[in-house]
């Protein structure tokens, strides 16, 4: 399954001028080359086979400040929604706008790149090559780019137990399941006639053998029984 996060990770890496290095490391991505890679908070570390050699490649990546986890951890604790785009492998792209953060840096800055290798012109082959597996990863999982900016999948969720349970109403979800009007519900012993329902309908446009859907389904409704006794017919 793709969520689209792994093409957008190689797009910000392109617009940082990694481009020509990534055409050489996707070649050596789908080669194979890539013996191992781990994730940790805020570091990505890999073995790169180049003919006889094997380098060490690391890509680290600034994490988000304690505030900024704060915030992260409240707005997905605010909407269970969120949380759940998450765990079905989604991005909830607009929690993190709103709150004024990028999943991927939009500056070299916030990454630190090195290889074992010789090349003076970094980042080299290989750790382009890192950044493609990369991005398959974040494709299949959305909590390894957060574990990568600094919170663990299993840390963040109990995290976000703890702060469901000190958290006595969640707000209710914009614009979801909102009606401006209540809406009651008439108790059985006020019902006059148990199949009157059936009126209240829009005619529905089925028959069966010639005869209205709402005339068949008429005798079991007047056969329903309320507390106070049988059903008037
Ligand atoms: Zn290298």
């Amino acid at each position: 399954m793709s969520n689209g996060l792994g093409a957008q990770f190689i797009a910000v890496l392109e617009s940082l001028g990694m481009a020509s290095r990534l055409r050489q490391g996707r070649l050596a991505a789908r080669a194979g080359q890539v013996l191992s890679m781990s994730l940790s908070t805020s570091v990505v570390v890999a073995q790169v086979q180049d003919g006889a050699r094997t380098h060490r490649c690391r890509i680290g990546i600034k994490a988000f400040t304690k505030p900024e986890w704060v915030s992260v951890e409240k707005a997905l604790s605010g909407q269970a929604l969120f949380t759940a785009r998450l765990l079905a492998g989604e991005v909830p792209y607009e929690m993190f706008a709103d709150l004024g953060l990028r999943l991927f840096p939009d500056d070299m800055r916030e990454l630190a790149m090195d290889c074992t290798c010789d090349t003076w012109d970094m980042p080299c082959s290989h750790l382009a090559a890192v950044c493609h597996l990369l991005a398959d990863l974040f494709d299949q999982d959305p909590f390894q780019a957060l574990a990568w900016r600094g919170r663990g999948r299993d840390e963040l969720l109990s995290r976000l137990g703890e702060l469901r349970r000190t958290t006595r109403e969640t707000p209710p979800i914009k614009g979801f399941w909102h009606s401006q009007q209540p809406v009651t519900v008439a108790a059985p012993e006020h019902v006059e006639r148990l199949d009157a329902v059936l009126d209240e309908l829009a005619p529905l446009p089925l028959e069966v053998r010639g005869e209205r859907v709402a005339d068949l389904l008429r005798p079991a409704y007047r056969r329903l029984r309320t507390p106070r006794g049988p059903a008037q017919s």
